[in-house]
């Protein structure tokens, strides 16, 4: 089959990938849609090559191992996930299969590592294949695995009907986040300079988007819930400064996720007695759970979620580079590959 494998910076073309035959835990899918994360573009300028990428699959189920455990039919529409979880280790047995020690990315033969989605194929292990409605565009199944990680995002904000709650930045992550914290009931204020990306908040469900450079954020928030501040404060995006921002605007008791990360890495100021005298807390959320997973497939499924604003850009397959141009392009969400039909097997 042919992988689209990166072989240095800027630089990628299909290579002829031999797949191997699926292990009996295993099941196949003909790739129908693949996104390109943040992974895939930050590798398109600094990775270890070769690398091949691709982790937002949806497609088909093409076939089944024999000692599989689930209910997938071959036929079915299914969303992929791309790290594997040991099961055993302290964080599997503890509700935090996303922190598993011992996960990876599946690798192919080959010198070529990385989660291999970019392709005609993928063998995936049972557990990490979820069924989706069979109607599902594509292009949108292939979300799945963003608003998974999101969703674990939002559990981690532990909202409760009515919160109001701030989202720093409005890039894809942004935008699940306004979606996801509307569904639960949240009042949200979408914190992002850029005006083009605060409209697009506002249509997305926002409550209120305000530039903090030019508005301030913790009155306006303040001026809301009647001085109380935000219940939780989601960052996405932004520097240091937005970080110590969010912990200023939270309410007593209130939430910091860190889900974006900060590159570099920057030391914040941090009081220990606000800490200790308003009881804020500080965490961060990483990857998906297998629980968020499977409620990302339900809730797209369902309905339940609109994500098509987000898919910017459908891309053949073939046309790689313009895809990848565009994907690290400011003004696009989600560019999807759309993978071609015609070389599948007779
Ligand atoms: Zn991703
Ligand atoms: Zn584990």
């Amino acid at each position: 089959m042919k992988g689209l494998i990166m072989t240095a910076p800027l630089t990628m073309g299909f290579q002829e990938i031999a797949l191997r035959e699926i292990h009996p835990n295993e099941v196949k899918v003909n790739v129908k849609a693949c996104g390109i994360c943040t992974w895939e573009q930050k590798a398109y300028t600094k990775t270890t090559y070769p690398f091949f990428g691709g982790h937002e699959i949806c497609g088909i189920v093409e076939a089944i191992g024999s000692e599989v455990k689930t209910d997938i039919q071959v036929g079915d529409t299914v969303a992929v996930a791309s790290l594997t979880r040991c099961g055993t280790c302290y964080y599997c047995r503890t509700n935090q299969d996303n922190l598993c020690l011992y996960g990876e990315s599946k690798t192919v033969d080959g010198e070529a590592w990385g989660p291999a989605g970019f392709a005609e194929h993928v063998i995936a292990r049972d557990y990490e294949v979820y069924r989706l409605d069979p109607q599902i565009d594509p292009a949108l199944g292939s979300l799945a695995e963003p608003v998974a990680c999101v969703l674990r995002s939002v559990e981690m904000g532990e909202l409760d009907y009515g919160d109001t709650v701030v989202v720093q930045g409005a890039g894809i992550m942004g935008m699940l986040h306004i979606k996801l914290a509307r569904l639960k009931g949240a009042r949200v204020i979408v914190s992002e300079p850029d005006a083009g990306r605060r409209d697009k908040a506002l249509a997305a469900g926002a409550d209120h988007a305000v530039d903090p450079f030019q508005t301030d954020l913790k009155q306006f928030v303040e001026d809301l819930n009647g001085g109380i501040g935000a219940k939780a404060v989601f960052f996405t995006a932004g520097g240091p400064k937005a970080v110590e921002q969010a912990l200023e605007i939270l309410a007593m008791g209130g939430t910091l996720v860190l889900y974006g990360s900060l590159n570099p890495d920057t030391p914040i100021a941090l009081s220990p007695n606000k800490v200790h005298y308003t009881e804020i807390r500080i965490t961060g959320a990483s990857k998906h759970t297998r629980k968020s997973f499977q409620e990302a497939a339900n809730l797209l499924s369902q309905g339940h979620i609109d994500v098509s604003d987000l898919v910017s850009e459908r891309v053949p397959f073939a046309q790689y580079d313009y895809a990848f141009e565009r994907a690290v392009s400011p003004d696009t969400f989600r560019v999807v590959f759309l993978m071609e039909d015609e070389t599948e097997e007779a």
